[in-house]
């Protein structure tokens, strides 16, 4: 019981799920008043704003991860177990995990969301979704695999593999289709007798481009891919992926080797929150001081939680800042309780969203500004790399950015695993 962790006389606060959320508390929980203890299925927190770098070979998977102890080496009662949170027993106060079972005095449900397939079996088994750093990399050692099984297939199969399908329009299917329609041009298809170059099509599907960002942000992306030879397929959704084919809502298709899935997310399914206590999307509903309806002395934060506000009637947009802004609310309003303080409600406040489009374009909404191109660019790396943890990392990831730039190809399109065919 209580993974091996020693009983103490301070309370103990359970968080389960190592992200933006999870630190965000562990960071800001008073260690004089609270046990905090951590449960993460990784033993790292990954950096996903830029894992699609690590999908298109820009950087290695270490340069955005980071050691969940290593962060809070000189936390005060502090645990870290690396297990899989399955249920919640709200009336013993206790989370069942795959390595036994632990009590909580508080608890705080930060497990984030996962890719949604929307029931699909031929999409889930076949699309490549871009959620972890472990799907990151698999998807990469596709990509490279597709490139290198282009110079031999046959001829009547080459239109398949000279289509690479995205579909999703947010953030992060502009910032795949950005990246390989750049990384084409200096794939291993060019050191061939067989010159694809100018056949592989890169299609972006879906039913609008940045839609959570202005219209500025939207039209200027959609300018900026086509430009850059992106196949921008606007208001049709994928229905299916049979026979390495992609079908459309209309009926139309492409052939195509790869299609990668970054159309939608839901939220992680943990047992025992109450079913009257899931909302749209599987969140679980939380009142204004972010606790799970329902449950007693149990929070929730991040993309997995959903409350809301007058500005944000339906919710809000499951992003890093949210996620951080929320857990440090309740990690102030736990600190509160301690001392029977006042409880304050969350309140969102909106840093701005961006999204990079390739080399030298971006965009980015900053309240009522609204910018695009090279200084949205440096605005947007200046910002990642002051979020990414440790100066490691970051020293790491500004020498691979330099070099990439400079350089024009990336030197890590190692082929390390093959995929099933
Ligand atoms: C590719 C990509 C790019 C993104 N880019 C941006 C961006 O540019 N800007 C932005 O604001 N947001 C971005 N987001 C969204 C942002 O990453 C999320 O909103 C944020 O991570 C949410 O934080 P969280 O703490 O709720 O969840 P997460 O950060 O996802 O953390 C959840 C944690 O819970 C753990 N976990 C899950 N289930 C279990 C379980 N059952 N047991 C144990 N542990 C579990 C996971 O391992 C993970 O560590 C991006 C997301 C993706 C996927």
């Amino acid at each position: 019981m209580n993974l091996n962790i020693p009983e103490s006389e301070k309370k103990r606060v359970v968080i389960a799920g190592g992200g933006f959320a999870g630190i965000t508390l562990v960071k800001k929980l008073d260690s004089k008043k609270f046990q905090t203890v951590l449960i993460d299925r990784n033993n790292y927190h990954q950096f996903q704003p830029l894992i699609y770098q690590v999908a298109s070979s820009g950087l290695e998977a270490s340069a955005i991860c980071f050691p969940l102890r290593k962060i809070f080496s000189r936390k005060k009662d502090f645990y870290m177990r690396v297990a899989e949170v399955l249920e919640i027993d709200g009336n013993a106060r206790t989370v069942h995990t795959t390595e036994g079972d632990i009590n909580y005095d508080y608890l705080v449900v930060c497990a984030g969301a996962t890719t949604n397939f929307y029931g699909n079996a031929h999409l889930k088994e076949a699309a490549l979704p871009m959620k972890t750093v472990e799907e990151a990399i698999y998807l990469r050692n596709r990509i490279i695999e597709t490139y290198e099984r282009s110079l031999t297939a046959p001829e009547d199969q080459l239109e398949g593999f000279s289509n690479l399908v995205i579909v999703g329009g947010g953030a992060t299917g502009v910032e795949v289709a950005g990246v390989l329609s750049e990384m084409k041009k200096y794939a291993p298809i060019k050191d061939s007798g067989r010159d694809l170059r100018a056949k592989v099509k890169i299609h972006l599907i879906s039913p609008g481009i940045l839609d959570s960002m202005s219209d500025n942000a939207s039209v200027k992306t959609t300018e900026a891919l086509s430009d850059m030879g992106v196949n921008i397929i606007l208001g049709r959704k994928v229905v299916d992926y049979m026979d390495r084919t992609v079908i459309m809502d209309d009926g139309s298709t492409i052939k195509s080797e790869l299609l990668i899935w970054v159309s939608g997310i839901k939220a992680v399914t943990i047992k025992g929150i109450p079913e009257e206590s899931i909302g749209r999307g599987g969140r679980i509903l939380c009142d204004g001081y972010m606790k799970i309806k329902g449950m007693d002395d149990a929070f929730c934060a991040g993309d997995i939680s959903l409350t809301s506000e007058e500005a944000y009637p339906g919710g809000h947009p499951q992003m890093a800042q949210v996620a951080m802004q929320q857990a440090a609310l309740i990690a102030g309003n736990l600190n509160a309780m301690h001392d029977s303080g006042k409880l304050k409600q969350f309140k969102y406040r909106n840093l701005g969203s961006m999204a990079t489009i390739g080399r030298n374009k971006a965009v980015a909404d900053l309240g009522s500004v609204h910018l695009s191109g090279f200084i949205a660019w440096i605005i947007w790396m200046v910002i990642h790399l002051r979020s990414i943890l440790g100066v490691r990392n970051k020293i790491i990831v500004l020498i691979d950015w330099i070099i990439n730039y400079v350089n024009f190809r990336s030197s890590m399109k190692l082929l390390l695993f093959r995929g099933k065919r």
